[in-house]
């Protein structure tokens, strides 16, 4: 299996360049040259990182890391994404908010990490920068999966202000091979200067950089794989193929369920639960794509003007219409999220996060329009995240998992960075003499 670029430039990549790359040398993303089906599916009920291993091994065949596939997912995937019941029997919710940093940035971050460990380490003996923009949760997982390995530094960027304070503890208290900025802008801002510095040749020569952002394929890759095993063991259950409702910012989790069909998964619908960065639904109505800049929110990881990943999706299917066949997705304002997280232990019997209640609210939509079909919400973090936006609308404290509370028990700090390239690029030329 090869890789080529979105944008058609280059010649096709192994698996292995094109993780260590990140994006491709003409600035798209990668995607597989061919894509793969699967001949025969895995078998429901297997754990995750078995399920990963079964689904992900055509993308890694001919690769020098494909022997290392199984290990990988061991090291990375060792935690549960269960299927739980609510209060509506057609209604489940997907967790995904079990790993060490309670979002489900962890199975991508834990995968990437895992691999890059296991690629060859550089002759120069220079660590390489794991260069992260991120809206919340990324940044942690990120630094969480890297923390400590040797021959990484991780260069975390997050919008000051603009993330919860439990996440921006969690961003900023690794230490270590870990450093954290909060940067005097928007989301937006961090990924454009991320994308500034990987478009700087001298910076490229001087500085090893790779990308753990939602474009990585590291992170794409294995996050087919909980689609994989809820739709497997719901096709096991009741014959019918598993319709899911995901909470989205940058595309990267819902292109992976979309993925994980294309390879052949019993997956039914697929829709879309934006948060009034409604840049995608606006898109699919009108078929005029219109970036925006990102607006504040309470499901703050989906405040995405811009969805980094919709070039893939554009790329697959170039056609609106194809796309409208593919996926549809509906924006769910802040007063909303707000209701639905009121509203949802009565209803569902689950408190959420603010991004799961953008997906419940979708389903609610569903059902008031009659709607009587199975649907899977998918929990993209744990409410403990963002306890000051979800204890105010419940009226009482949300537990705090294991992990999230000893990271909580480490002293965090995090240095200001100007929202400026310049300012970035003095950082990364700063750390390889410092
Ligand atoms: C990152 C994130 C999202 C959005 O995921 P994308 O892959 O960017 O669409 C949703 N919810 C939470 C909690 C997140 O951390």
């Amino acid at each position: 299996m090869r890789f080529v670029s979105t944008r058609g430039g280059g010649a096709p990549l192994s698996l292995s360049d094109a993780l260590s790359l990140g994006l491709a040398a003409d600035g798209g993303l990668f995607v597989p040259e061919q894509f793969p089906q699967l001949v025969v599916l895995p078998a429901a009920n297997q754990t995750l990182a078995q399920t990963a291993a079964a689904i992900i091994a055509p993308f890694f065949a001919g690769d020098a890391l494909q022997d290392a596939l199984t290990s990988i997912c061991d090291d990375a995937l060792n935690f549960v994404t269960p299927v739980v019941e609510t209060r509506d029997p057609a209604t489940q919710i997907l967790e995904l908010f079990h790993g060490p940093t309670a979002a489900f940035k962890d199975v991508g971050a834990r995968f990437l990490a895992a691999s890059f460990a296991r690629l060859p380490q550089r002759e120069d003996g220079q660590p390489l920068t794991i260069l992260v923009a991120t809206s919340g949760d990324t940044g942690g997982a990120v630094a969480a999966a890297f923390h400590q390995r040797p021959g990484f530094r991780v260069v975390v960027l997050y919008p000051d202000g603009r993330v919860s304070p439990r996440q921006a503890h969690q961003l900023a208290c690794f230490g270590d091979n870990i450093r954290t900025f909060r940067v005097d802008g928007s989301f937006d801002d961090c990924q454009r200067m991320v994308k500034a510095a990987f478009a700087n040749p001298e910076l490229r020569a001087a500085v090893p950089l790779s990308s753990a952002n939602s474009i990585s394929l590291g992170r794409l890759l294995p996050q087919m794989s909980y689609y994989a095993q809820s739709a497997l063991t719901h096709h096991a259950r009741t014959g019918e193929p598993a319709n899911y409702v995901i909470p989205t910012g940058n595309l990267g989790n819902a292109l992976a369920c979309l993925w994980a069909r294309r390879l052949g998964l019993p997956i039914g619908e697929v829709q879309l639960a934006t948060n009034a960065n409604r840049v995608l639904p606006d898109y699919l109505a009108s078929g005029r794509y219109a970036p925006q800049a990102s607006v504040a929110t309470l499901a703050n990881a989906m405040d995405v003007g811009a969805p980094s990943n919709l070039e893939r999706l554009t790329h697959w299917l170039p056609e609106i219409d194809d796309l409208r066949q593919t996926i549809t997705a509906r924006a769910v304002d802040d007063a909303r999220l707000t209701a639905v997280m009121q509203q949802a232990e009565t209803r569902w019997g689950h408190v959420v996060c603010p991004h799961t209640a953008a997906a419940l609210a979708v389903i609610e939509d569903l059902r008031a329009a009659g709607d009587t079909r199975y649907w899977i919400a998918v929990a993209t973090a744990h409410p403990a995240k963002f306890d000051s936006v979800v204890e105010p609308c419940i009226g009482h404290p949300v537990a705090v998992p294991p992990a999230l509370a000893a990271l909580l028990a480490r002293p965090a700090c995090a240095a200001p960075l100007s929202a400026t390239d310049a300012a970035l690029l003095e950082v990364l030329t700063a750390s390889v003499t410092a």
